[in-house]
């Protein structure tokens, strides 16, 4: 049952032009804002809704200049309009360091000096092994003890910034770290935050914003109540819940779509060389993209518009 308002957004990394993957993320957002009941369903507006685009651009080394401007025009071409102007993340850095200075006072983060190596030593020394996939887990060598000392900085300087993610032991259950959350596709789902990822980054060491600490202000700021975003983030959101609780923000539903897998079976990415969405067929590719979500529409004709496409996929939304 969904609350009255439906608020959900796209929330794009500019390192590349959409690709079918991410197409398919874009429409499961705006479908199910547009799907949402109100006085007009299917409308754009207040009551229908509200569909916003954020353009995640805080990892500065991995934008492409000119991404951003083809996302958008890509997404218009198959009739995917924000209902607000889209937001670029790399002009909110004020919003994110007043949540950080929030962590800091809560005594919630920390900061860290540690390097990569020093992280895989650490590791080494406990005879630990390496994952093959993934960060490391932190080892919490520079977390500061109930004194607020960090004996483990040992005179290094701090760069990075962390924040504690509560401990397994304790309190007699033995699993105090489940963080526990229910997907609306995948399920009840939970993830022991303490040794599947340790204290996270919130703050780079190169000074750059983390995605999850980015992630979590705006789409609070913004009021998302509806998060609609690919599979491969779904082990993100127990961190992003965690600092939601921790910064006192409300959780948003979280609906994890499909992912599109290139012949290697591998994630499409722009990092394994997806091709760009051909947009020579827009009513194509959203065909296809709505395929993935397990709609299945009417075969396009040459006088069907991307309009067609779209209210169709509202309604399969609606009836899934
Ligand atoms: N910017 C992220 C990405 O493109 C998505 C963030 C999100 O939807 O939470 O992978």
């Amino acid at each position: 049952h969904l609350p009255a308002r439906c608020v959900g957004r796209f929330a794009p990394s500019p390192t590349g032009p959409l690709h079918a993957g991410s197409l398919v993320a874009a429409l499961a957002s705006w479908l199910d804002v547009r799907a949402h009941g109100g006085v007009n369903p299917g409308q754009s507006g207040q009551q229908g809704g509200q569909w916003l685009v954020r353009i995640e651009d805080v990892d500065t080394p991995r934008c492409v200049p000119g991404a951003d401007a083809l996302i958008l025009s890509q997404l218009a071409a198959c009739g995917l309009l924000p209902d607000a102007p889209p937001v670029w993340q790399s002009q909110r850095g004020a919003l994110y360091q007043a949540a950080l200075d929030q962590l800091i006072a809560q005594g919630l983060a920390y900061g860290c000096a540690c390097t990569r190596a020093d992280i895989a030593r650490a590791h080494e020394v406990a005879g630990r092994h390496k994952p093959r996939h993934g960060e490391l887990v932190y080892p919490g060598t520079c977390r500061p003890d109930a004194h607020g000392l960090q004996a483990g900085l040992q005179g290094r300087t701090p760069r990075a910034w962390r924040l504690r993610v509560p401990d397994g032991e304790g309190e007699g259950s033995g699993n105090g770290a489940h963080l526990a959350w229910t997907d609306r596709r995948l399920g009840p789902q939970s993830q022991p935050l303490d040794t599947a990822v340790g204290d996270f980054v919130v703050k780079r060491a190169d000074g750059l914003w983390a995605y999850q600490l980015a992630v979590v202000v705006d789409d609070a700021a913004q009021g998302i109540t509806h998060i609609v975003r690919g599979e491969d983030l779904a082990d993100n959101t127990p961190r992003q819940i965690w600092l939601q609780r921790c910064l006192n923000l409300p959780t948003p539903s979280y609906l994890h779509t499909p992912l599109v897998r290139g012949e290697n079976g591998e994630k499409l990415s722009k990092q394994n060389g997806a091709e760009p969405l051909d947009l020579r067929d827009p009513c194509a590719a959203l065909t296809q993209a709505a395929r993935v979500l397990g709609l299945a529409l009417p075969a396009t004709t040459a006088s069907t518009t991307v309009g067609d496409v779209l209210a169709q996929a509202v309604s399969a939304w609606q009836q899934r």
